[in-house]
């Protein structure tokens, strides 16, 4: 009990407690991100070869029959993929064993990548972020599974445009499921399931509009569901914003891509990033952001 009250009655320690904590699940997120695709295109690769019944599908020889059975979240476990190098544990501590390595393989010095420190500090950021605004409740435990969901998604849909439902499915039940159970986020259950609906309907007929408009698809289902989730646990009120934020912040982000990067203006970009992007800002400054806009549109005499 007394971690309990010391997290109640200390503001630092909670936050503390909680961007340590995200680090450290930021660090599983790498793997998750890294891994959650190639388990899914494998599984597709195998469903279709059953359904198609594919008769010269190649052979299966047993090492690659083994590494296909051992690959989840959880093994093989983490290794430099250069050397093969297994990690240990003391290598494994987010953040702080990328500096103390240099950024480097222990064993054969190959450079580790940047973004895995990044994403750790990152996730660990949004968690004290999410401790600070909700303090020492069940609601910050169930937003920082909110938020760990949705950085894992972004990072996915960045890499492969691509949301599992593996994610966006489970994290709308979520939702729903946190608002049937008051737990003082101000969403009722009624909110939250127009929410999830409206969600998914409004990207969907978006979709179609924008397909039968211009015979091109401007995003996936994937995106449907993510709004849907965030629907289901920020309730209805929260998906103008969330649109509004996500396409205004994608579209200068793409302007500058082509602009800058020199990007092919017809290659497309992930919009998932963006609807994450935009329901954790909600999640977090969505009250003042409000504000902000109802006095301007008071002071513009509207
Ligand atoms: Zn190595």
């Amino acid at each position: 009990m007394a971690i309990v009250e010391l997290l109640q009655a200390s503001p630092g320690f909670l936050i503390a407690v909680c961007v340590i904590l995200g680090m450290l699940v930021g660090s599983f997120l790498n793997v998750v991100v890294y891994r959650l695709p190639i388990m899914m295109q494998r599984d597709w690769h195998q469903q279709c070869c059953e359904f198609l019944e594919l008769k010269d599908k190649p052979e299966i020889t047993a090492e690659a029959r083994v590494d296909f059975d051992t690959f989840n979240l959880a093994k093989p476990e983490s290794h430099c993929p250069n050397c093969k190098h297994q990690i240990k544990p003391w290598e494994n501590i987010p953040v702080a064993s990328y500096v103390f390595l240099g950024g480097k393989c222990s064993q054969c010095k190959q450079k580790i990548s940047l973004r895995y420190p990044s994403v750790e500090f990152a996730n660990g950021v949004l968690s004290g972020l999410v401790a600070y605004s909700f303090g020492a409740t069940w609601l910050t435990l169930a937003l920082l599974l909110f938020t760990w969901c949705l950085v894992a998604l972004t990072l996915i849909d960045y890499d492969h445009q691509l949301l599992p439902d593996d994610i966006t499915i489970p994290l709308l039940w979520a939702g729903l499921l946190v608002n049937t159970i008051d737990m003082g986020f101000g969403v009722s259950l009624t909110d939250a399931v127009i929410g999830a609906i409206a969600g998914y309907l409004s990207l969907w007929s978006f979709y179609w509009l924008f397909k039968l408009l211009t015979g091109k698809e401007g995003m996936g289902y994937g995106d449907f569901k993510l709004l849907a989730a965030i629907g289901a646990w920020m309730g209805w009120q929260s998906l103008l914003p969330v649109i509004i934020l996500s396409s205004l912040v994608g579209a200068v982000f793409g302007i500058l891509m082509i602009l800058i990067m020199g990007r092919d203006r017809s290659a497309p970009m992930p919009f998932g990033p963006f609807l994450a992007g935009a329901g954790f800002i909600m999640l977090i400054w969505g009250p003042q952001l409000s504000n902000m806009y109802l006095s301007a549109m008071s002071g513009a005499g509207l």
